[in-house]
């Protein structure tokens, strides 16, 4: 199984930790930047509303005022048509506060009005705001209603008395609020242009002023900002509209009439501003995570370097050149040099046994001469290097005897002085083995044939006249083979050299046989 490296897992964490701190700090600077645009938002939208509520009332209270003032110089001219009408000519054209003025008389009839196009004069108009005037006999501002001419109105009148106190009637302004009016250019002119508008509803919810002016004259139900508003309350809240909109609305009552104003922006055009920001600081944070993360990269790899060089070389820590490759690796931090020194140390720990344990493992104890398979792992290596070599196989001739006649002892320094025989005619390369009891060989690397015969036959001739640790001389049988000349492989050519050795053994012992080609 593949399994994650030090330098992935360091980019990872790093990565990550990144992108969760930008996360965190992105969603944080969000959440704050959003409660605060939407808080400015309220309290935008309720000083607009206050402000709008309070200018209203100004106006509404203004045209009162104009109203009255009229209503005290009519009595004197109401005998007088022309002066009426002149009247209300001056306070609908000079006051622009009213779309359409009338006096009248108590018994409904109209004296006066204008403008003149209505042509109202001398009729008699039956409708809401016209009766309760007459009714009421005070100056009044009426809620809504559908007039005579089929126009949503709302009436302002004041009442006319003579000096005796007799009840004249009474001189009224019409509003008209689905066209162009006084109400309109005031709540209008400060119409924002960023999604942001306001509205205006009397106490049964009916809408007054809407920008959309197909919806006043409804009534609006379920509205918070509404209900808030009729109640008297001024104040702003995050609601839901009439038309499932989200909305910041700020709303204030009115004090001259019962109307409340609201002022409301979508929630989702406050918001918008808040996302480009958003994406503008990813946009200016970008470059530095980018080179954040080149950072991290870099840094990931300076710290795995020197654990996956010592993993990497730690792999084939047999070959020769582990040591010195590890000792290469910069440690440069505390972890990676402690295992540096470790693996250093292990790595000399583990090479002194296997090179004690080769060296029991191909020693022959009695003599210190390689063992058999010591010899034949050097064979092995000479033939995979392709290095010709010679071998004379020996054995001690009638070796029982000595050790019947002198002991078993004896017998062991009999094989030691042979050893020691051996070497000392030996040149450096050579390979002197014990191959067996008392059998010994000697490897002859770049040794031809001929060579090799000559030294058996100089080593024959010089121990058998020798005296060896019995006080009298041994003599030795040699059988001498030679790779490739003698045989193919390594097992043919010690065969050979053995048969060799038995032909010696054969023809008398102390002498030495050449090993017969392979056919
Ligand atoms: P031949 O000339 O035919 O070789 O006669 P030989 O008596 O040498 O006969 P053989 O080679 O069969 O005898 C081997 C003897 O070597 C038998 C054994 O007692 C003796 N021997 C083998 N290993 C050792 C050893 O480590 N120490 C001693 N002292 N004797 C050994
Ligand atoms: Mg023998
Ligand atoms: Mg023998």
């Amino acid at each position: 199984m593949i399994k994650i490296t030090l330098r992935q897992l360091i980019l990872l964490l790093a990565l990550s930790m990144a992108l969760l701190t930008l996360g965190y700090t992105l969603y944080a600077s969000y959440q704050t930047q959003r409660d605060l645009l939407m808080q400015l938002e309220l309290e935008n939208n309720y000083a607009y509303a206050t402000k709008l509520a309070s200018s209203t009332d100004n106006f509404l209270a203004a045209a009162q005022q104009q109203l009255a003032f009229s209503a005290n110089l009519l009595p004197p001219l109401m005998a007088h048509p022309a002066s009426l009408v002149a009247e209300t000519e001056r306070l609908k054209r000079q006051t622009n506060s009213f779309n359409s003025v009338v006096v009248i008389r108590p018994d409904g009839r109209i004296l006066a009005s204008s403008p003149a196009a209505l042509h109202l004069t001398g009729t008699r108009l039956d409708s809401a705001g016209f009766r309760e005037a007459l009714a009421k006999r005070k100056p009044l501002i009426s809620p809504p209603y559908i007039a005579s001419t089929g126009r949503l109105v709302i009436f302002i009148s004041h009442p006319l008395f003579a000096r005796n106190g007799r009840y004249l009637g009474y001189l009224g302004g019409t509003i008209y609020l689905h066209e162009q009016n006084i109400l309109q250019s005031l709540l209008g002119e400060n119409h924002y242009r960023d999604g942001s508008y306001l509205y205006v509803v009397d106490n049964k919810r009916r809408l007054i002023y809407h920008r959309d002016t197909a919806r006043i004259g409804t009534v609006v139900n379920g509205n918070p900002a509404i209900e808030a508003v009729i109640a008297g309350r001024a104040g702003s809240q995050r609601l839901i509209n009439s038309r499932h909109v989200d909305m910041l609305a700020g709303y204030a009552p009115m004090h001259l009439t019962q109307w409340g104003i609201v002022a409301q922006r979508p929630t989702a055009d406050t918001l918008d501003g808040l996302n480009a920001l958003m994406l503008s600081i990813i946009r200016h944070a970008a470059p530095f995570f980018l080179l954040s993360v080149l950072g991290v990269w870099w840094i990931s790899r300076v710290i795995a370097q020197p654990l996956s060089r010592l993993a990497a070389t730690a792999r084939d820590w047999d070959s020769p050149a582990a040591t010195e490759e590890i000792n290469q690796v910069r440690a440069w931090y505390d972890e990676a040099d402690k295992l540096k020194r470790a693996v250093l140390a292990g790595l000399g720990r583990i090479n002194q046994k296997l090179g004690r344990l080769n060296v029991e493992n191909v020693t022959d104890e009695l003599t210190g001469l390689i063992n058999r398979r010591g010899m034949q792992a050097t064979l092995a290596q000479w033939q995979a290097e392709l290095r010709p070599f010679a071998v004379i196989a020996m054995d001690i001739d009638h070796f029982k005897w000595v050790n019947d006649r002198h002991g078993h002892d004896v017998g062991d320094l009999v094989l030691q002085y042979l050893a020691r025989q051996m070497c000392e005619g030996s040149r450096s390369d050579d390979q002197v083995c014990r191959s067996g009891g008392e059998e010994f060989c000697m490897l002859l690397p770049g040794c031809s044939l001929d060579m090799a015969i000559q030294i058996a036959e100089r080593l024959r001739e010089r121990i058998a006249a020798t005296n060896c640790p019995t006080g009298e001389p041994v003599t030795l049988s040699l059988g001498v083979a030679h790779w490739p000349g003698s045989a193919g492989t390594v097992t043919a050519v010690l065969k050979a050299a053995d048969e060799a050795l038995y032909l010696a053994k054969h023809n008398g012992r102390n002498r030495v046989e050449m090993a017969a080609t392979e056919k």
